[in-house]
């Protein structure tokens, strides 16, 4: 329309200036009216739609602002909120140290006026005023250098984290972190039953690692309080059984014999399970003949096996190799434990023992080459009720009371051989059937050993004649237990050695000092000097008397006597009670070990007794 406008405007004043007349004053008006006509129109109908763009634009973008302002407030008032609820304490230092951010909880938690939330405080003026309030301790009282730190305004390092604790006990985790700006952002969280819960757990662990050594420390006091005697009981009966003497002595002679040995067997029970509950076990690594082991377990069940006319037999696979390196000792020490039960549980019929190969055996590569034993016994003995079956490996378990008295036991036994035998790697289970009888199987790990041709580590103890260990050796024993004194010396003459006793460390290291012995039988526990002492001693004195072989005897079965008794010197070490079967070994031991290293030593008699042994 405005153009149509304009256009005919435009006609008119064509029309009347191609005639060249003067333009009349009407028309012109008119013809200006028409044309301004045509333009404001055309003109105003611009701005109009301009401007009503213009305000749709400005609406939007007014209900756009009001929308981030509405937004902006309520992402303010949850920030807040948030701030106000947290538990931890919340203060924001900026770049200027004025403290941006301060919620209540810090408020709180560091005791501060109410008045610092609202007043935009800076962070000196806080720390300002917990110095004079005593929050660092009494003022005048505040390491100066802590007070430096202070007064720098207490926000120097890019990351840290300490714990204080509040005059009032309030114990504090206070973390910092510096941000890129120069702004620093420090929480403050109560720990307190965090630390007391933390304090507490320490104690507690302290007092369980400090019961443990006492219950160790006890168990060491008690092996060697009942030892001692214990040595004198059995090795006084067998002194008195090797001498002439009437039936009834001699009867009465072997029921001291065997009870000493029931009790020792019971101490060795309680020493060994509370030892593997602690962990406390360390095996053996050696070579063995398997089969030797396995024959000598069995064979030492045989005469009770005999007694009761039950058929004891032992079979081992063909697959089984001869010689593997492991824990002989401890091996036969389950063996034997089952074994022993089925012999004892079972009143007529047989006991099997079987050992063979089982699949399953793990490769180490680059390690050795692993074989897994299986070992079953099997008895047509009074069998165990399925519901007693649970508890047997738990320890101090007897299925019935009245049958385990009347075959006694400690209940110690199998709980023993099932942590020995999964030290090995392997487990233990049981098959019964009350009124048919017990299958007992159990597997372990060992690595096979190269065959050697000899009989390797026989666990048999072949009886010993007189003289049979040595060759006249001189043979100085120390030992403050008069009993104990005769037992050894007694076994040691009987071994064809000649022997000397004394009574202490010191007397001991002046004989050695001043007499040509061979070999010296040390007890530890002594009055005046003890024989780690006296051990110590004599390895320091001048020339070749310092190199006396020494056998400690303890009546300490743990394992730290040993470590004591070889740290001090000693080239061996016996627990007592001592057999005279042990104590051949044990001097034709250390007499073997020494062979090379005294050939050209002055202990003349010595050289000629090792290499008898050797
Ligand atoms: P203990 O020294 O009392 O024999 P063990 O731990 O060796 O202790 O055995 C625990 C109990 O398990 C025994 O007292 C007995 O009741 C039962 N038991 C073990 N082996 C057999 C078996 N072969 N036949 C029947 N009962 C057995």
């Amino acid at each position: 329309m405005p153009m149509r406008l304009t256009g005919a405007a435009s006609a008119l004043w064509s029309k009347i200036r191609p005639r060249g007349d003067v333009l009349h004053p009407a028309l012109a008006l008119l013809a200006a009216g028409l044309i301004w006509a045509g333009i404001g129109l055309h003109l105003r109908q611009d701005y109009l739609a301009g401007g009503g763009l213009l305000t749709v634009l400005v609406l939007i973008a007014g209900r756009s602002l009001h929308g981030q302002r509405a937004r902006l407030l309520a992402g303010r008032a949850a920030l807040t909120g948030t701030l106000e609820n947290i538990s931890q304490g919340i203060l924001m230092v900026d770049a200027r140290g004025d403290v941006a951010v301060l919620n209540s909880r810090a408020i709180e938690l560091l005791g501060l006026p109410r008045e610092f939330a609202h007043s935009r405080p800076s962070f000196r003026d806080i720390l300002s005023w917990q110095l004079e309030n005593g929050e660092f301790g009494p003022p005048g009282s505040v390491d100066p250098q802590f007070l430096e730190h202070v007064l720098a305004g207490g926000l120097t390092e890019q990351f840290s984290i300490y714990e204080r604790m509040r005059a009032d006990g309030t114990v504090l985790e206070i973390r910092t972190q510096k941000l890129p700006d120069g702004s620093a952002v420090r929480t403050y969280t109560d720990i307190t039953a965090r630390r007391a819960n933390a304090d507490a757990l320490t104690t507690a662990r302290d007092a369980a690692l400090a019961a443990g050594r006492a219950r160790n420390e006890f168990l060491a006091v008690m092996s060697h309080e009942i030892r001692t005697p214990m040595n004198g009981i059995i090795g006084v009966a067998g002194l008195l059984l090797e001498s002439r003497l009437g039936p009834t002595e001699a009867h009465y002679g072997q029921i001291i014999l065997e009870s000493g040995n029931h009790l020792l067997r019971l101490l060795d029970d309680i020493l060994d399970f509370s030892s593997l509950d602690a962990g406390r076990v360390d095996l053996n690594d050696a070579a063995f003949d398997l089969r030797d082991m396995a024959r000598n377990a069995v064979d030492a069940l045989a005469a009770e096996a005999e007694a009761k006319s039950l058929d004891l037999s032992l079979v081992v696979a063909e697959d089984v190799p001869r010689q593997v390196a492991g824990d002989s000792r401890r091996l036969r020490q389950v063996l034997v434990n089952l074994v022993g039960n089925a012999v004892k549980f079972t009143g007529h019929g047989s006991v099997r023992v079987a050992v063979a190969r089982l699949p399953g055996e793990p490769q180490f590569p680059g390690g050795p080459d692993v074989v897994r034993l299986g070992f079953s016994v099997g008895d047509t003995g009074i069998g165990i009720p399925p519901d007693a079956l649970g508890q047997l490996f738990t320890g101090f378990t007897q299925v019935d009371g009245s049958i385990s008295r009347r075959f006694g036991g400690s209940g110690l036994g199998l709980a023993i051989s099932r942590r020995l035998v999964e030290r090995m790697g392997g487990t233990i289970e049981i098959d019964s059937t009350p009124g048919v009888g017990s299958v007992l199987r159990f597997d372990v790990l060992l690595a096979r050993a190269p065959q050697t041709g000899d009989a390797g580590t026989s666990e048999a103890e072949p009886p010993v004649e007189a003289g049979e260990s040595g060759c006249g050796i001189r043979v100085l024993v120390a030992e403050d237990n008069p009993t104990n004194r005769l037992v050894a010396t007694r076994m040691l003459e009987r071994l064809g050695h000649r022997v000397d006793s004394v009574v202490n460390g010191l007397d001991a290291v002046e004989a050695v000092r001043t007499t040509p012995y061979d070999l010296v039988l040390m007890d530890i526990m002594m009055p005046e000097m003890d024989g780690l002492a006296a051990t110590s001693t004599i390895r320091a004195l001048p020339g070749p008397r310092a190199r006396i072989p020494i056998i400690g005897l303890t009546a300490n079965a743990m394992r730290a006597g040993e470590a004591a008794c070889l740290a001090s010197g000693m080239d061996h070490f016996a627990t007592k009670p001592i057999s005279a079967n042990r104590l051949a070994d044990a001097i034709g031991l250390v007499l073997a070990s020494r062979a090379p290293t005294i050939r050209n030593s002055p202990v003349r008699a010595l050289e000629v007794c090792a290499l008898d042994t050797g």
